[in-house]
C-alpha cells in the first residue's frame, strides 16, 4: 500500500528527540532544550511590524512564484554588501524554507544514480532529500583527529563520472566549523557544481566565512531568515543558481507550492534592510553562550578537540559515557529531561557524539549542565 521510497525514508532523529521532549513536557514536567537548532530568540520588532502591516495592507495574495521582486532585489544586494559577488534577482527563487529548496534543487539537478558527495557528519536531511530526489549520496569521511575538515584531496577520491556536484555546509551544522577561502576555493574547482548551504552565514564568531559564489558561478547557494532572523516558523529560504536552473525550478515550485507566504516574505525584506543591530544583539550572545558551554562541556568530560567558531553548535565526543548516540541522548532525556541530539543522526562519523545546540538561554544552558553532571554521577 504504501510506497516504497515513503518507506524508506529515514526521520529526522532530532525532530523525534524533541517531539518525545513534548510529551514529557505534557506530563508535567521542564525539559531543557539542547536538542533543536532554533534560536529562542524572538522574531526581531521590525521584522514582526512589517509582517503585520503587510497583513493590514492586504498584502496576503499569491505573489510571484519566484518571490517577491522586492525581496529578491534585497536578497542580490545583501550577497553584494557582504560577499563583492553580482547577482541578479532573475537568478534567486524563494520558497518556505530552505528544506522545500533542498527538494526543488535536487530534483532540477538529479538523474536515477547521479551522486552527490557530502561530508560525513552531514545535516541529516541532505542524504534523505537526495535519495528521495533518486540520486545517490557519497560520503567523504570528516574525522576529529582532523579536526573535523573537510578536505579537497579526500574529496577528489570520490569524484567519477556520475557526480553531480559536492555539497559544503559552512558553517557547519552539526559541527560548528567554518571553512576557509583557501579550502573553499580548493573544492570550487572539483566538480561540475557545488552546493553550498549558507543558513548559518553570519553566525560567525571568530574569523570569517566565505560565499562559494566568491569563487565559482556554477554553484548553488541556499540560504534563509531561520537562522540568523530568528525566523524558524515563518518558513522562508532561497536559492541562487545558475540563470538556466531558474526556469525548471520554477516549475516544480509552481506546481508543488505556488508561491512562498506573501507577508513572511514582506518580514524578511525588513529584516535585511533594517535587522542588522538585533542580529549582532543575537550573534554576541551565542557568542556569550559557546564561550560558556565549551569549558563546561570539557570538565564534565566530554571531548572538544576542535573548538566550533559558528553555527549554534558544540558536536562533543561523548564515547566515554557510551558509544551509542541514540540511547544516551533518549536515556538522558527520560532521566534528567535534557534534550540532546543523537550524533548517529549526523551519519557514522558522529555515532557517539553529542551535539549540543547553545541557541537558549545561559540559565538554561546552565541548569542543563546541572542536570548532566547529576546524570554522569554513575560514570564517576
Ligand atoms: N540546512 C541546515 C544546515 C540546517 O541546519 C537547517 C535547519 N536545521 C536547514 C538547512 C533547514 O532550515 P529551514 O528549512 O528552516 O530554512
Amino acid at each position: 500500500m504504501i510506497s516504497k521510497k515513503a518507506q524508506e525514508i529515514s526521520p529526522f532523529i532530532v525532530m523525534e528527540v524533541l517531539e518525545k521532549a513534548q510529551e514529557i513536557e505534557r506530563g508535567g514536567e521542564r525539559v531543557i532544550h539542547l536538542e533543536v537548532g532554533e534560536p529562542d530568540f524572538d522574531t526581531p520588532e521590525c521584522i514582526k511590524e512589517a509582517c503585520f502591516r503587510a497583513i493590514r495592507e492586504g498584502k496576503t495574495h499569491y505573489t510571484h512564484s519566484l518571490g517577491l521582486i522586492e525581496l529578491r532585489e534585497a536578497i542580490a544586494e545583501d550577497y553584494w554588501l557582504k560577499h563583492r559577488v553580482k547577482i541578479s534577482p532573475e537568478q534567486i527563487l524563494v520558497a518556505s524554507g530552505t528544506s522545500p529548496i533542498l527538494v526543488l534543487l535536487f530534483s532540477t539537478l538529479l538523474e536515477r544514480g547521479d551522486e552527490i558527495i557530502l561530508s560525513n557528519p552531514y545535516y541529516p536531511c541532505y542524504p534523505n532529500i537526495i535519495q528521495f530526489a533518486d540520486g545517490v549520496p557519497v560520503f567523504v569521511d570528516v574525522m576529529e583527529e582532523e579536526g573535523f575538515q573537510y578536505l579537497p584531496e579526500m574529496i577528489q577520491k570520490r569524484l567519477n563520472v556520475r557526480t553531480k556536484g559536492i555539497v559544503v555546509n559552512s558553517p557547519s551544522n552539526p559541527t560548528g566549523n567554518v571553512m576557509d577561502g583557501k579550502r573553499m576555493a580548493e573544492i570550487a574547482k572539483l566538480s561540475p557544481f557545488i552546493v553550498s548551504d549558507e543558513i548559518y552565514h553570519g553566525l560567525v564568531y571568530e574569523g570569517t566565512a566565505p560565499s562559494i559564489l566568491e569563487f565559482t558561478d556554477r554553484a548553488f547557494v541556499i540560504n534563509g531568515f531561520s537562522k540568523l532572523y530568528a525566523m524558524t516558523g515563518w518558513r522562508l529560504g532561497y536559492v541562487i543558481a545558475p540563470r538556466e536552473f531558474i526556469r525548471p525550478m520554477q516549475k516544480i515550485q509552481q506546481n508543488l507550492f505556488i508561491s512562498a507566504s506573501s507577508f513572511a516574505q514582506w518580514g524578511a525584506l525588513a529584516g535585511l534592510k533594517e535587522a542588522a543591530d538585533d542580529v549582532k544583539r543575537m550573534r554576541d550572545t551565542y557568542d556569550r553562550r559557546r564561550r560558556h558551554l565549551i569549558p563546561k562541556l570539557k570538565a564534565l568530560g566530554f571531548g572538544i578537540t576542535v573548538e566550533p567558531t559558528g553555527a549554534f553548535y558544540v558536536l562533543a565526543n561523548a564515547k566515554k559515557f557510551s558509544k551509542d548516540s541514540y540511547r544516551l541522548a533518549f536515556d538522558i532525556l527520560n532521566e534528567v529531561k535534557v534534550g540532546l541530539a543523537p550524533g548517529i543522526d549526523f551519519g557514522t562519523n558522529a555515532e557517539g557524539y553529542l551535539r549540543f545546540s547553545y541557541a537558549n538561554s545561559l540559565e538554561n544552558i546552565e541548569e542543563g549542565i546541572h542536570r548532566l553532571e547529576k546524570y554522569l554521577e554513575r560514570y564517576r
